[in-house]
């Protein structure tokens, strides 16, 4: 991919990107001592103790927000406080950016296993070691400085440029949705970034776009009223424990396809760009399986591990229980079974639909021997972002400002549940920019971040309202292709 070409002002002096890239380079040490200061509150959003913290994390970003010349403001949920900032109407009619982040984290979990305390960041070996430094504090600040370093030039922003920061990501974002729906004018755009998500390797920039659906299904599975004798009374009455083994064997076939009617009909088939472009990644399968400590690698028919893993939908048992479960034998028939069962979703397969035909699948396999109850534990779409949109352009084009280095597009396992909901609402497309490495500890005692990807991230952040500014007005380029 070509960058496009920095002109010069007309007095030949600096350009005005020249200038705010050179006051980014230039306060690199502050930069550090502001990511510290950020990261030393203790914004634990699950911990009941820490409203006065999480508030004082929203605060702070929106000191910074309003010091960088946007109009900012807290907008209090039940729980943690959102923030939602604006730029305002540019002289232009150039695309709007909104930008997500969360300024909560997760728990410590246990002190012992830390190396060094999780609220008080330390730098060891070029990476910055706390909670919150790669999730998502570190990498959401690198946007906010570099909002504030075209601020600190005198420059006017290229684009629009809207914020919408939570504080209940580590806990479901349970009070965003509505926020969003109250909001939707004030939060109205045409593209959103985040930058919670990580690089492929250490080298290798990321854009991920796209993720899975999840659907979550507990079954019970109910016989007799009590724990039977299984000598006196077996033969005689149905097995829950054996109609619950029937049940999930029947859901996939030798193939591992999903053996629920209807189940792939809305699958979004991987188009032969797609095919190509995931191929040429590096993935080393021998590493892989060594790294997972399996006998082998499984999965379904006629699609690569890659392919499995990021485009195909899956289902898994997540867990079996009923009957005697402690030491030794106990001769019983179980009153009772159960089973915790996880569909992962991809494009276009409806989370409603699909946990629909699970229901009757299930049911048509329990028989009426036995009574059956099945609850649905969660429900969420998959997302993906056409990687051809002059976004998704603009954004890799910013990466390979900032990183010196062009991203590889990828796809996540794992479920965002807001993306099909910004989606939905604000109809716009989400670029995930991931700036932490996949093994930086998220969630785990030594949570880091790269420092040199922390200074990357906010070049690269400058860069994006530029990249988007201009690449709007572009005719569509070659690169990638959407696979729908
Ligand atoms: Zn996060």
């Amino acid at each position: 991919m070509r960058l496009l070409g920095i002109k010069t002002s007309r007095n030949g002096g600096p350009t005005v990107i020249e200038q705010v890239e050179q006051y980014v380079a230039a306060h690199r040490e502050e930069y550090l001592a502001r990511l510290m200061e950020f990261l030393r509150i203790p914004s634990v959003s699950t911990d009941p103790e820490g409203v006065r913290d999480t508030h004082r994390a929203a605060e702070w970003v929106r000191d910074l927000l309003g010091a960088a010349g946007l109009e900012a403001e807290l907008v209090e949920t039940p729980k943690h406080p959102v923030v939602i900032a604006d730029s305002g109407p540019p002289a232009g009619d150039g695309p709007t950016l909104l930008l997500y982040g969360h300024y909560d984290v997760q728990p410590a979990g246990e002190l012992d296993l830390w190396s060094s305390p999780p609220f008080e960041p330390e730098v060891r070996d070029g990476r910055i070691y706390a909670r919150g430094s790669a999730d998502d504090k570190g990498q959401l600040l690198t946007h906010l400085l570099a909002l504030e370093a075209w601020r600190k030039v005198g420059a006017d922003l290229p684009v629009r440029v809207k914020c919408l920061i939570e504080g209940e990501e580590e806990i479901g974002s349970v009070n965003l949705e509505p926020v969003v729906r109250e909001h939707r004018q004030r939060l109205a755009c045409d593209y959103i970034a985040l930058s919670d998500t990580a690089k492929l390797d250490d080298d290798t920039p990321a854009i991920t776009y796209g993720t899975k659906g999840l659907v979550y299904k507990e079954i019970r599975v109910y016989g007799p009223s009590a724990d039977l004798h299984s000598g006196s009374f077996g033969g005689s009455v149905s097995n829950p424990g054996n109609v619950l083994a029937d049940i999930v064997a029947s859901l996939k076939d030798g193939d591992q396809r999903v053996t629920i009617p209807g189940f792939y009909d809305a699958v979004r088939s991987i188009s032969p760009a797609e095919r190509e472009q995931m191929a040429a990644l590096p993935f080393d399968e021998r590493a892989y399986l060594k790294s997972l400590g399996s006998p082998s690698l499984v999965g379904e028919a006629g699609f690569s591990v890659q392919q499995r893993r990021w485009c195909r939908p899956t289902l898994d048992v997540n867990g079996l229980f009923g009957g005697y479960m402690g030491a030794g034998a106990a001769t019983i028939i179980p009153a009772w079974a159960g089973a915790k069962v996880s569909m992962r979703i991809v494009p276009d397969q409806d989370p409603k639909s699909i946990s629909q035909a699970f229901d009757e699948a299930v049911r048509r396999a329990a028989g009426s021997d036995v009574r059956v109850e099945i609850d649905t534990l969660a429900a969420a779409g998959a997302y993906m972002c056409p990687i051809d949109s002059p976004g998704a352009q603009a954004a890799a084009r910013a990466i390979e400002a900032g990183f010196g280095k062009a991203p590889v597009f990828v796809r996540e396992g794992g479920t965002l549940p807001i993306l099909p909901m910004f989606k939905e609402i604000l109809g716009a497309d989400s670029l995930m920019m991931g700036f932490a490495l996949p093994n930086c500890n998220l969630h785990s005692p030594d949570e880091f971040l790269v420092l040199e990807d922390f200074h990357a991230g906010i070049r690269t952040a400058v860069h994006l309202p530029r990249m988007l500014a201009e690449l709007q007005t572009e005719p569509k380029s070659a690169v990638g292709d959407t696979a729908r």
